[in-house]
């Protein structure tokens, strides 16, 4: 998230950031002295424009699905306690825990009279009258799920064991002069337990998939106390009175996660010698300017592609290349394959990812608060933003929402009505780390996309809430459920560029590694500019996504023009119909892996990049330098997860399959002549009606063909010749 001055790359992922193994450690604690936790109420009754407010359905929603349905069969997982330690751990890290702790479930731990969310009744009512439009897989069967599991009451944990713990940092106190302050004073502690929550319930999600039972607790919903199982585990010690944690001190927030799945055990911390805490998140940027300087790049009044705003046709969704193989349009083996989405589902970790993402897609929209409390564009601007950073989403941009954004037709076939007129565009981190010990394809890739989506749905859904909260309408548009094509937005509110990969934009501080979410609401803000970092001119030299795509998906070729987007159009029928059919892995995004914009974040990174934007000349030599570097290489320090795969009868068990474990082929002199590329354009678009609409890809190569430059475009326009 933020610059660090040396490279972690050496740094196993279940070590965490934080040198938590220096710590001095003791064999044994007294637990009476802990001071007991304190529930958290996620309501403000006095301030109604507080952001505790906002957060308080998406809360009551992780509480409503903190335990579940067991899975019958037990799966094939490492025996050694630590090795399971290791992962569940790096597992809490790639969902953004700051440290993490296992151990045993110590009985004075266990509450006499648990605690629970008194907002899941409301939740439970809020359910009855909204409904989901989503088409994604197994949707259905999740909504009955969620709503069986929100009536039956909570049963015992007699047989839980074991514990993990996460705790998750408070960035510094809002300064109340600063811009947007209004919305975040006093939400520290619920902007962690938020977070903390949505890492705890994935994760119990995750152990009973694996056939173990498992019950995420939060700071809003638990059967154990949180104090005592952070001193117990060695994740806190008391120092004068006050749970504290190394390197952080007492301002956090943490959930747990009970479970009969043993795992291994760290020792409790000696509190007389807990290492000093450090610095704080956003110690010295303000809230409304993100951890990123954004600041520094330079701003345009338009994007760097073209955009014909005035012939940009609208499509139904029905016509997004996944939708379309789950319909059978690229024919029956792929529908075979894509059935239940077994591609996204066939690993553990996503679903368990999938399941609190799907539930959130009740909460993208509601009812607006009948006071509307007045803000001028620019207040209204910083405290979106401001609110936005807060809950460490990685970009925010602000922009019009024009009507060609939206599809012309929502996943069910039904018409789309432009509703808003405003777009707050967010860009979510998939995790530098993982992306290290990955090859891009293999079985962490639907995880790492899942987190991105996962991550908006919750703090997407949060800032909408929270701009009708205050009055006005709004909706988050996510992966699930949405109605704008969010590439074209990512555009106007500044946060990237077009890229060679094709419809991804790439971020200057995230690179491609990126997935986005967009808020639209009726809220009147100040808009940001698109903005120029030089990636035009870079892409032009560097052809690397292109070489390494495992399915030639991506063009070696120029830019091109495609339904009124300058955009280098890659093949999505080969994309698609290889993230479904990859038996190495789990879907793919190989491309995000070797793109040399694919940065740490270190500061031997932060000159590359200074190099990149302002001397577009080295573009060439950078992206050489790249691969002799061997940047894009898999690091196997990094590798936490284990490659699960789902079995006929249900159990996960280790994968049959060769794992994709790739290397960079830097011999390849990949030329577009040699390409045979497919576009589907309007005119071969499906109906908008969810039935099969097979796909020509004769027509589609044709049409690839027919696609000019944006200069001879325009002096076709020009002509009237269109
Ligand atoms: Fe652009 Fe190279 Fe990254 Fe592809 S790999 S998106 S060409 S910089």
């Amino acid at each position: 998230m933020f610059n660090q001055f040396r490279s972690q790359k050496n740094r196993p992922m279940h070590l965490g950031r934080f040198p938590l193994e220096n710590a001095t450690r003791q064999q044994d604690t007294d637990l009476q002295n802990v001071p007991p936790f304190v529930p958290l109420s996620f309501v403000d009754r006095d301030r109604p424009q507080s952001l505790v407010n906002a957060m308080r359905e998406h809360q009551a929603m992780m509480d409503a699905i903190r335990d579940g349905t067991v899975n019958g069969l037990v799966s094939e997982t490492p025996d050694d306690l630590e090795e399971r330690s290791n992962h569940l751990k790096s597992f809490g890290y790639f969902c953004g825990a700051s440290m993490a702790s296992t151990g045993k479930l110590p009985s004075e731990a266990i509450l006499t009279r648990p605690y629970l969310n008194e907002g899941i009744a409301e939740l439970a009512q809020v359910l009855r009258t909204r409904q989901s439009k989503s088409l994604a897989p197994g949707h259905d069967l999740l909504m009955a799920e969620l709503r069986e599991s929100m009536e039956a009451p909570p049963g015992s944990i007699d047989t839980h064991t074991h514990a993990i713990v996460y705790l998750f940092e408070h960035p510094r106190t809002p300064d109340p002069d600063e811009p947007g302050a209004d919305w975040i004073m006093g939400a520290e502690d619920h902007r962690s337990a938020l977070l903390a929550s949505e890492a705890a319930v994935v994760v119990a999600t995750y152990l009973r998939q694996l056939g173990h039972s498992a019950r995420a607790h939060t700071a809003s919903s638990a059967d154990i106390d949180l104090n005592k199982l952070a001193v117990a585990t060695g994740l806190a010690a008391v120092v004068d009175g006050q749970v504290s944690a190394p390197f952080i001190g007492s301002r956090f927030g943490m959930a747990a996660v009970t479970t009969s799945y043993p795992v291994g055990t760290d020792l409790p911390l000696v509190a007389a010698k807990l290492p000093k805490s450090k610095a704080m998140l956003y110690a010295k940027r303000r809230f409304k300017d993100g951890a990123h300087p954004f600041e520094k790049i330079k701003r345009v009044d338009a994007p760097t592609t073209y955009i014909d705003e005035g012939n940009v046709a609208r499509l139904p969704k029905r016509s997004d290349m996944l939708i379309r193989a789950a319909f059978g349009d690229l024919g029956k083996p792929l529908q075979q394959k894509w059935k239940g989405g077994y591609a996204t589902m066939k690993s553990p970790t996503s679903p368990a990812q999938r399941r609190p993402l799907s539930a959130f897609a009740l909460l993208q929209n509601g009812p607006v608060a009948e006071c509307q409390i007045p803000y001028t564009p620019q207040e209204a601007h910083d405290h979106v933003k401001a609110a936005t950073y807060f809950l460490s989403v990685d970009g925010v941009g602000v922009s019009r929402c024009p009507d060609w954004a939206y599809y012309s037709h929502n996943a069910a076939g039904e018409e789309v009505i432009p509703s808003h007129d405003q777009a707050i565009s967010m860009v979510i981190d998939q995790g530098f780390d993982t992306m290290e010990g990955a090859s891009g394809d293999d079985w962490i890739s639907v995880a790492q996309s899942m987190r991105g989506y996962l991550r908006f749905a919750l703090l997407g859904g949060v800032i909408a809430h929270q701009i009708r909260n205050v009055g006005y309408p709004a909706k988050a548009h996510t992966m699930v459920e949405g109605e704008v094509i969010q590439p074209p937005l990512l555009l106007l509110s500044g946060l990237g560029e077009v890229s060679r990969i094709g419809e991804v934009i790439l971020n200057p501080y995230l690179g491609p590694r990126l997935k986005s979410g967009v808020v639209t609401t009726e809220l009147p803000m100040s808009h940001d500019k698109p903005i120029d970092f030089g990636l035009q001119k870079f892409c032009d030299s560097c052809k690397k996504c292109a070489r390494e795509c495992p399915s030639g998906a991506i063009t070696a070729g120029p830019k091109l023009m495609h339904n009124g987007y300058e955009i280098w159009k890659s093949d999505s029928q080969k994309c698609a119909t290889y993230r479904v059919s990859n038996l190495g892995g789990g879907m793919c995004g190989r491309c995000m892996k070797t793109c040399p914009w694919n940065l740490e974040g270190v500061l031997a990174d932060a000159a590359w990049r200074w190099t990149a934007m302002k001397v577009p000349g080295t573009a060439p030599a950078l992206a050489k330098l790249d691969d002799m570097l061997d940047r894009g290489q898999i690091n196997p320090v990094k590798k936490w997860w284990w490659d699960l795969e789902v079995q006929e009868d249900g159990a996960f068990r280790p994968t049959k399959h060769p794992v994709n474990e790739r290397a960079l082929q830097k011999d390849l002199d990949l030329k577009y002549e040699d390409q045979t590329l497919a576009v589907v354009t309007p005119a071969l678009a499906p109906p908008p009606h969810p039935f099969p609409s097979p796909l020509n890809r004769e027509d589609g190569i044709e049409a690839y063909q027919a696609m000019v430059t944006a200069e001879v475009y325009k002096e076709r326009m020009a002509r009237g010749d269109t």
